[in-house]
């Protein structure tokens, strides 16, 4: 069976054997961040429904369940914001009722915490990986984006509801743009706002992969130092998601490269060891694929810091 929603599982230093769910279609979301490693947002809303039906994703891990070791954790993330999709909830539920013995994460942009009933979903959830990259509204518009419908102050008192109300673990992600959210007055902004949702981590995040605008760049480590020391908590880990995701099951007919290729680098951009790593192919038998894909402009390869990552140019992203 090929899968449309789930993908992976990758092994995660934190989460262990993780297996991901898109709960939207690419590129629904509710912001439309400078950075986002999945291109452009083509549906921005705030509209929550069944952008992916539960029977399908019912089908598709019953399917996974019967075939595969069963992951540590099921998270939902993928391209776009998984708590627009109104049956996250009866989704962790399902997981609970079938493999009580499996975790649930959810990683959100928060935008939807003012909406009790996302609430009510994300509470199911044994770990919520809320982001908050800025607290004034002029960088909070210069760097997520978002719809014309959201406020940063209605998003900050539903985290701040979130985390009171939340009896799992929160790990705070803030994603850090040197030019866009890390100046001095902003970080004292993140800071008093952060030390009232109260997390159990902040992780401190910054560029990897292409974003959506190519004039944008990765912090430094020592620019990332200096994040933290503003924001002088005990519990900020400097998180790079290379080291993150690094090994997969290497499950992957050699039919279908061409196919698991454009699948992966259209969730986002990967560069060759990424790929190596994810589909568990030969070597060169994946750099046969990419030669191929990239001459018949399939795909394109842009140079940054970790090296080239591959992106799909029908997303736009040339
Ligand atoms: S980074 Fe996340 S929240 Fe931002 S646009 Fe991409 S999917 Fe949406």
């Amino acid at each position: 069976m090929q899968y449309k929603y789930i993908f992976g599982p990758v092994l995660s230093r934190r989460l262990g054997i993780s297996l991901g769910v898109d709960l939207v279609a690419h590129k629904t979301c509710s912001l439309d961040c400078v950075y986002c490693e999945c291109g452009k947002t083509t549906n921005l809303t705030l509209e929550t429904k069944e952008y992916v039906r539960f029977s399908d994703i019912k089908k598709e891990l019953n399917h996974f369940w019967t075939h595969n070791d069963d992951p540590d954790y099921i998270t939902f993330s993928g391209a776009g914001e998984p708590t627009l999709n109104n049956r996250l909830g009866q989704i962790i539920e399902y997981i609970k009722d079938n493999k009580p013995h499996i975790k649930t994460a959810v990683l959100t942009n928060s935008t939807l915490f003012d909406d009790p009933a996302v609430r009510q979903a994300l509470l199911k959830a044994d770990l919520v990986i809320p982001s908050l990259d800025a607290v004034s509204k002029k960088a909070f518009i210069r760097i997520n984006r978002p719809d014309k419908g959201l406020n940063i102050t209605d998003i900050l008192k539903g985290i701040e509801l979130f985390a009171r109300e939340y009896k799992g673990e929160i790990w705070l992600e803030v994603f850090i743009l040197p030019g866009f959210n890390n100046s001095e007055s902003d970080l004292m902004l993140l800071k008093e706002a952060i030390k009232k949702i109260d997390p159990d981590l902040v992780q401190l995040n910054t560029l990897d992969r292409p974003g959506t605008m190519s004039d944008i760049a990765p912090a430094s480590k020592l620019e990332l130092e200096r994040v933290r020391e503003i924001l002088g908590f005990d519990n900020i880990a400097i998180i790079a998601k290379i080291d993150d995701n690094i090994k997969v099951a290497p499950k992957i007919d050699t039919k279908n490269i061409n196919a698991a290729i454009l699948k992966t680098i259209s969730r986002r951009p990967c560069t060759k060891q990424d790929l190596l790593q994810l589909l568990g192919v030969d070597t060169q038998i994946l750099e046969k694929h990419i030669t191929m894909l990239e001459q018949e402009k399939i795909i394109l390869g842009k140079l940054r810091e970790r090296g080239i990552f591959y992106q799909t140019i029908k997303d736009g992203n040339s």
